[in-house]
């Protein structure tokens, strides 16, 4: 172990290393949240004008930004999850996602959800919404999903700190695409460390206002609830969202990937600093074969 703090290396500091090198190449830089979006991005963005560094967190692309805001280094771009309930928001160079992370943003704006679970389905689609009782795939989210957001949206008004990321798949019942209440008051209560009782939890959840959660929801968790109808709709046991994630990076097309705002948002700054984001070959200011 080394005690020296300047010497250690933290995903912020190694991201100011790599945009001091790509000032010196003449690159820029994509600053992203995690490792998924790293992997989607790495697939359509341009080795020879871009680098792609990845800090493990929003709270870490934020220090990173200040870092390079005193400086004065501005030749980066960022690209955010949305998180209705974290009121930090990062300034810069910086665009957000409209859903939740940009894997939700895919499987929201492209009818991606549609497609994948049809290519992925040994069961025909509507066959399994008859028997789940459902009349969408919008519907089975909702139903599996939506209550955890709306008691995170009761922890963070009340001030209780429950840990935001992980979804409890253990609150899905399986045989009919749904939230069991109970099992999630409990496991909410056990997270609030018994600042709000199970029954409190309970009640919470009884008195949802779907038309404000439906506003706010903004996929979170999709990717859980996705793992669940392709297990469902493949007669498999279970799927991750590792397993989702790594369907979505591989079949994302770049015509609906450049579609997605925050996508697009990136694309037009590329192009005003004359080092355009993509590929040789994915756009028309630089042709395959026509390397600058
Ligand atoms: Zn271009």
């Amino acid at each position: 172990m080394n005690g020296d703090l300047k010497n250690e290396v933290t995903p912020v500091t190694k991201a100011v290393e790599v945009m001091m090198q790509a000032q010196v190449e003449n690159r820029l830089v994509l600053l992203l949240e995690g490792i998924s979006d790293f992997k989607i991005f790495n697939r359509f963005v341009s080795e020879s004008r871009w680098e792609i560094e990845y800090l493990e967190g929003k709270d870490n692309v934020a220090k990173c930004i200040e870092t390079l805001k005193l400086m004065d280094q501005s030749h980066y771009y960022s690209i955010l999850d949305n998180d209705p309930l974290d009121h930090t928001k990062v300034t810069g160079n910086v665009t957000y996602t409209n859903y939740s992370d940009l894997e939700a943003e895919i499987l929201a704006n492209s009818k991606f959800f549609d497609e994948i679970v049809t290519s992925s389905s040994t069961l025909r689609p509507a066959r399994v919404l008859d028997s789940l009782n459902a009349a969408s795939w919008n519907e089975v989210i909702y139903r599996i999903v939506a209550p955890w957001t709306h008691l995170r949206l009761y922890s963070f008004s009340n001030g209780l700190a429950i840990p935001m990321k992980d979804f409890p798949e253990k609150i899905i019942d399986r045989s009919r695409a749904d939230c069991v209440y109970s099992a999630a008051s409990e496991i909410f209560a056990e997270r609030a460390k018994f600042s709000i009782s199970k029954e409190g939890a309970n009640e919470v959840l009884e008195s949802m206002d779907l038309g404000r959660l439906a506003k706010l929801h903004r996929g979170h968790h999709l990717t859980t609830a996705m793992a669940f109808i392709m297990a469902i709709s493949l007669g498999a046991p279970k799927i991750g969202s590792r397993g989702v994630e790594e369907k979505i990076r591989t079949s994302i097309i770049f015509s609906d990937f450049q579609s997605l705002q925050c996508v697009q948002a990136l694309a037009q700054w590329s192009h005003l600093h004359n080092k355009c984001i993509w590929r040789d070959g994915l756009c028309v200011c630089h042709p395959a074969g026509n390397r600058i």
